[in-house]
């Protein structure tokens, strides 16, 4: 059976626009109905010819800033900059001096970990207008308030990308991709976090099939990457993938039935009753919790790379890339 049979059986949903991914023009398969700010539905669709999957239509820029109007920065400060110290090692290793971008670099700790342990000039981006105050006011950090291409960077200007659970969040994952191509330096290394789309969107899709209401995305995931979606979107922005991992296995197991759900995933992806409620609850300045031995950061660092599997599987709910440039 070929590509174009297929999918005229399971056509069902006409986009409102083409793929933002790979800008296709077909229908794409219907999947549910999902929620993000109160009162707001989308639906859930997966392009038929890139996997993507998405909310059709896109949220708008101001449904956007006002689920993240209260941000939710609440990292350990002590836990970034003991991982920000840990990185710095593994930076050194590879040159002594450099320079480093962290996007979606929230309050700052992890790179200012970075910067307090080696001599990498360290800068930072993110949405959240409190925590790139905090960042710039409290740390001394330079940190960027908007999306990457606000930042103006000269091309070729970074010798690593540090992209951390971003680019299911944009509202142009292809365009951040390029941007990120066009500022790193041609023997840059690009390191992308981002869940595994797959099994990051089965709660959705089960809560719709089961409560026939739409399904909130709690973190603000407007985007689903599985592993094909994601290793066609680095072919056609520039990028070699030298390695890839899995991890968040416990949590991918549930997802996917190996384990049991746990009891308050209904709950949580319940939509809210107030427009009150609708914003992530703000804790902008972390509380400070105990501070462990640079050995412990070490330890813990090693022991999350540990937890990763070699290879791109659809029973986790993470997935971690060491990208080159092409
Ligand atoms: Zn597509």
């Amino acid at each position: 059976m070929d590509g174009h049979t297929i999918k005229k059986e399971i056509t069902t949903h006409k986009l409102m626009s083409n793929c933002p991914v790979c800008n296709d023009d077909s229908s794409g398969k219907f999947l549910g109905k999902v929620n993000l700010v109160f009162g707001t539905e989308y639906n859930l669709v997966e392009c038929l010819h890139c996997g993507a999957i998405y909310f059709d239509p896109l949220p708008s820029v101001a449904e956007l800033s006002i689920f993240y109007s209260g941000s939710y920065y609440d990292f350990d400060k002590s836990r970034e900059e003991g991982k920000g110290m840990a990185f710095a090692r593994r930076l050194k290793r590879w040159k002594s001096i450099g320079k480093f971008v962290d996007l979606g670099c929230a309050t700052g700790f992890f790179i200012n970990g970075i910067k307090d342990h080696s001599d990498w000039d360290v800068y930072g981006i993110d949405f959240g207008e409190s925590a790139v105050r905090f960042a710039r006011e409290h740390l001394g950090l330079k940190v960027v308030q908007g999306d990457l291409a606000d930042a103006h960077f000269p091309e070729s200007f970074f010798d690593y990308v540090h992209v951390n659970n971003v680019l299911e969040h944009v509202l142009d994952p292809v365009a951040l991709l390029k941007e990120c191509r066009r500022i790193i330096k041609p023997d840059g290394i690009f390191f992308l976090s981002v869940p595994n789309g797959f099994n990051d969107s089965l709660d959705l899709i089960d809560f719709w099939k089961e409560e026939k209401k739409p399904a909130r995305t709690k973190s603000g995931h407007i985007f689903f990457f599985p592993a094909r979606t994601l290793q066609m979107m680095f072919r056609n922005t520039g990028f070699e993938i030298e390695s890839k991992k899995t991890y968040s296995l416990k949590r991918g197991f549930r997802n996917i039935g190996y384990l049991p759900r746990k009891s308050n995933w209904k709950k949580i992806c319940s939509p809210k009753e107030s427009p009150e409620e609708t914003a992530i609850t703000e804790v902008l300045i972390p509380e400070q919790k105990k501070k462990h031995s640079d050995f412990y950061y070490k330890f813990r660092f090693i022991q999350e790379n540990l937890l990763m599997i070699p290879g791109l599987h659809k029973f986790g709910l993470d997935f971690q890339f060491i990208l080159r440039p092409v």
